[in-house]
């Protein structure tokens, strides 16, 4: 039922979609979301379950989506999650599916939402020490991330990824710890840069941790050696940890961004279409949505939205100007 893809005028063709779910979170990350949480989206402005998987069906169906990744916010705190996902896998082609999360109450979830089709995780832990967890996260969480985390391995949700954002003065000390850690459990480590999308504004380009920062602390322990398998549009560097197999990622979005290669678009939690994490304009699906739109006028305003994707994201311009919408509330 193809009618098209969804082209920018680059020539970068996205299919790896990123659906936010909610932009509520049960953690606070300091660089992430003040200790008070945000303004939350009225409930009434949020996609319901159905809205969600009609604009999935549309991607998929119709604009050349291959895979689906859900997040948020917290993407576990949706009730109708694994009625989502299981709605998704049974589109066709088959999407691959995937979530991104803190792994709070995964280690109940994680077995419902492998038999709902779930293919992956990919979860956030940015370092092993329980004072310094609660220090960024602002809960005394860590042994429910660790227990969620074995719970997808065990469910069968793998290559199980982490993601670790390292913080000057925090954790930037931890990384061949973190990586230790990972590499003897299996996890596939990845070092993300900090990004100017904290809700308080509050990012420094002098301040975050550079991915050459990142090497310099790992290369302390480890030999580091480029991976062989071809990078394509993936955000990660991977890199061989002393010979292999194991690897060590790092996404460098401010210090060697990878815009040229993007191949992701994006979808909030109240139905807005975002071209890039940094763009400065969204397109309103769901007014589409709810206005009685049929499903070749919604695949038509998806392609529209496409057409004002900038060639890069443009944090080390001196016009840089933060998207008003913070990480937590587009998806990361
Ligand atoms: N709650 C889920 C989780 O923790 O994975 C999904 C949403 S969270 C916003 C997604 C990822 O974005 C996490 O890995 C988090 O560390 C990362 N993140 C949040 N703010 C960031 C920032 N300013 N720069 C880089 N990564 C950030």
């Amino acid at each position: 039922m193809t009618t098209g893809d969804l082209r920018d005028t680059f020539g970068r063709v996205a299919t790896d979609l990123r659906v936010s779910l909610t932009d509520r979170c049960n953690l606070r990350c300091s660089y992430c979301m003040p200790a008070e949480g945000l303004d939350w989206l009225p409930t009434d402005d949020v996609l319901t379950d159905d809205e969600v998987v009609r604009l999935i069906r549309i991607a998929v169906e119709m604009l050349g989506v291959r895979e689906v990744r859900f997040t948020g916010g917290e993407p576990l705190l949706r009730r109708g999650l694994a009625d989502i996902v299981r709605r998704t896998t049974q589109l066709r082609p088959r999407p691959e599916t995937s979530i991104t999360t803190n792994a709070l109450g995964l280690s109940r979830t994680a077995r419902t939402l492998a038999e709902a089709g779930l293919d992956r995780v990919n979860v956030s832990l940015d370092t092993v020490r329980r004072d310094v967890f609660h220090t960024i996260t602002r809960r005394d969480r860590l042994d429910d991330v660790i227990a969620g985390l074995e719970a997808a391995r065990e469910a069968g949700l793998g290559p199980v990824k982490v993601n670790a954002v390292l913080l000057r003065g925090v954790n930037d000390d931890q990384a061949p710890e973190l990586l230790r850690w990972c590499m003897e459990r299996e996890y596939q480590l990845r070092f993300i840069e900090q990004m100017p999308l904290d809700a308080q504004h509050g990012w420094s380009r002098a301040a975050m941790v550079t991915a050459e920062e990142i090497f310099e602390s790992l290369r302390t322990e480890f030999l580091l050696e480029p991976a062989e398998e071809p990078r394509g549009s993936a955000p990660a560097e991977l890199f061989a940890v002393d010979g292999g197999p194991h690897t060590v990622g790092v996404i460098a979005s401010v210090t060697r961004p990878f815009c040229g290669d993007c191949d992701r678009v994006r979808l909030t939690a109240d139905g807005q279409v975002r071209n890039c994490l940094f763009a400065r304009e969204e397109s309103d699906l769901r007014g589409a949505l709810r206005s009685g739109a049929d499903d070749a006028e919604i695949a038509r305003r998806w392609q529209a939205a496409m057409l004002t994707k900038r060639p890069g994201h443009g944090i080390d311009d001196t016009s840089f100007l933060q998207p008003t919408r913070p990480m937590s509330a587009i998806g990361g």
